[in-house]
This record gives C-alpha cells, sequence and structure tokens, in this order.
C-alpha cells in the first residue's frame, strides 16, 4: 500500500532501531516513502544494506547504515555519531528493537531475563540520551517515538522479562517528555497488538493458530507493520506538535477487554 502523505519529511532526518525487517524495516519505509533521510540500525549489515537497497533513493545524500548492538554504549555512541555525520543531523529517533523469549517464571534464566532488559530498556535508554544531548546542544527540537506493547499494560505470563521491560519504557517515556517538554523536544510512544511479523511466523503460518489468535482480538485479525508505521509517523509529523508523554495503543481493540464484548458479567 503506497503512503498516504508525501513529502511529509522532506528534508527530515530519522534514526530507526531494529531496521533490519518487520516493524522497523516499514517505519524506515514509510519515512523514506514520505522524503526523510533514513538511518537503518541492526546488528547484521548486510541485512540492513538489502533493506536500504529497497528504499526509495533519498533526495539528498544516502540513506545510512548504522550497524551495532543497541544495548551497548559504545556501539550507540559510534553508530549515532556515525549517522548525524552522514545525514548532517538528527530530526527524529524511533526506538523499535526489541525481542522476547519464553519461560516459566519459576526456572526464568538471569541472562535471558537481563538480556532483554538490556535491548528492551537500555536499548531505548541509550540512543534516547545521545540524540536529546545532541538536540540540546544544537538547538533542535527533535522528536522520540518508542515502539512498546500492549503488554506495556497486558501482563504476559511466562514473559516476564518482556512485560517488565514494556512497563519500564511507559515510564522512560513519560520521564523524558517531561524532563525535556520545555526544551521542544517530544517523547511518545506506540503500543502494538499482534502484528504480522517473523517474529511470529509461528502462528502467522499455522491456519488453526492464526483463527485462534484473532478470536481474541476485537477487530477479529492482527496488524500490518505498515499499521505501525502509520502511528509511528503520525507522532513524528506535524499532525502531533502538542502530543507528548502519551502511548497511542494500535491493537485492533485489545487493550478493551475483549471479554466484555457481550455482557456477561449482569
Ligand atoms: P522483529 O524481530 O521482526 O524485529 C526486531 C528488530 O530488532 C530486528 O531488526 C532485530 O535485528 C533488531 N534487534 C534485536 N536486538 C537488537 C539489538 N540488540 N541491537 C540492534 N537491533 C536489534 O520484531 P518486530 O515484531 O518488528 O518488533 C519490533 C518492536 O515491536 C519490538 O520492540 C517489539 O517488542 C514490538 N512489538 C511487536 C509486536 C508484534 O506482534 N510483532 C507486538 C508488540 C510490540
Amino acid at each position: 500500500m503506497p503512503a498516504p502523505y508525501k513529502d511529509r519529511f522532506a528534508g527530515k532526518k530519522v534514526l530507526v532501531t531494529g531496521a533490519s525487517q518487520g516493524i522497523g524495516e516499514a517505519t524506515a519505509r514509510r519515512f523514506a516513502e514520505e522524503g526523510a533521510q533514513v538511518a537503518l540500525n541492526g546488528r547484521k549489515e548486510d541485512k540492513l544494506i538489502a533493506v536500504r537497497d529497497k528504499l526509495p533513493k533519498a533526495a539528498v545524500g544516502d540513506h545510512a547504515i548504522a550497524t551495532g548492538d543497541i544495548s551497548k554504549e559504545a556501539d550507540v555512541k559510534r553508530l549515532m555519531q556515525e549517522s548525524i555525520e552522514t545525514m548532517g543531523g538528527l530530526d527524529v529517533l524511533v526506538c523499535n528493537a526489541g525481542y522476547q523469549i519464553a519461560s516459566p517464571s519459576e526456572d526464568i534464566k538471569l541472562e535471558d531475563f537481563e538480556g532483554v532488559m538490556a535491548v528492551n530498556v537500555t536499548g531505548v535508554m541509550l540512543p534516547c540520551r545521545e540524540a536529546i544531548k545532541y538536540w540540546l546542544e544544537n538547538g533542535i527540537n527533535g522528536v522520540i517515538i518508542v515502539n512498546s506493547s500492549v503488554h506495556q499494560i497486558i501482563p504476559k505470563p511466562h514473559y516476564l522479562g518482556y512485560s517488565a521491560s514494556k512497563g519500564a519504557v511507559d515510564n522512560i517515556v513519560r520521564t523524558l517528555a517531561l524532563e525535556y517538554a520545555s526544551r521542544g523536544i517530544r517523547v511518545n510512544a506506540v503500543a502494538p497488538g499482534a502484528i504480522v511479523t517473523p517474529i511470529n511466523m509461528s502462528w502467522i503460518n499455522d491456519p488453526e493458530q492464526y483463527k485462534n489468535v484473532s478470536s481474541h482480538i476485537p477487530m477479529k485479525r492482527p496488524g500490518e507493520s505498515r499499521e505501525i508505521a502509520d502511528a509511528i509517523t503520525f507522532l513524528a509529523a506535524e499532525d502531533s506538535t502538542y502530543i507528548t508523554g502519551q502511548t497511542l495503543f494500535v491493537d485492533g481493540g485489545l487493550t478493551l477487554f475483549g471479554d466484555f464484548e457481550k455482557n456477561w458479567s449482569s
């Protein structure tokens, strides 16, 4: 589906973490389709180059490759500095990279819990810190959008690290939004429900499981990555200049207590 707007981000420079596939890739493409120059972060350079090769060309300069592990301080400092140099600036930061590991909570391995927290929480804090520092030093009204999850508020048994990390993201967003609101920096989040991306292939490719997942969603279908990109770009655009510290749930109604659609309690 083509981008609904044209040139909404002409001249803007955008860094997207975790842009080698899924929601990050769709978001980077949407920004590029609307005129932005994009820096693509991920850990594997070849995958990022393959994504970049499919993007519409930037009007000025090339889209940047920002290889590195977003949970590692030295990587983040280097890749953000390189991206800013390559693009000649930074206007929008999308903290998208994230993952989850399943385990009964009584057996959760410390390294698994800490690994998820490192990417989903530290991997948000570090690029936010670097971007904000750059914006304050250069008088830029930057925008941050963090990719959270409906599990920011819906408990997720067997995914303790993931639930904890997305809960933490809410307070990162609200705290940074308040701390920098008076200095022209906006910070918001999107919280997707069940989205068709590579990490969900186990149920996407199984018709029974796909039906089961869909049955729990009030709109009776999972979302597409481009529908999350729609929300992320809205929060980055001139359409949302008075919005900060908010989480926009993009979930087909998943957070509306679907069980109560038909009255069963009175
Ligand atoms: P995905 O696995 O398809 O993509 C995740 C991306 O993050 C990949 O490019 C991966 O390489 C990158 N990444 C992982 N660890 C990294 C690290 N340490 N450094 C740099 N990059 C790293 O996942 P997705 O479904 O597109 O999810 C993206 C975001 O959306 C995540 O934060 C996830 O929690 C959130 N989310 C997804 C869904 C869903 O149903 N797919 C639902 C709610 C929230």
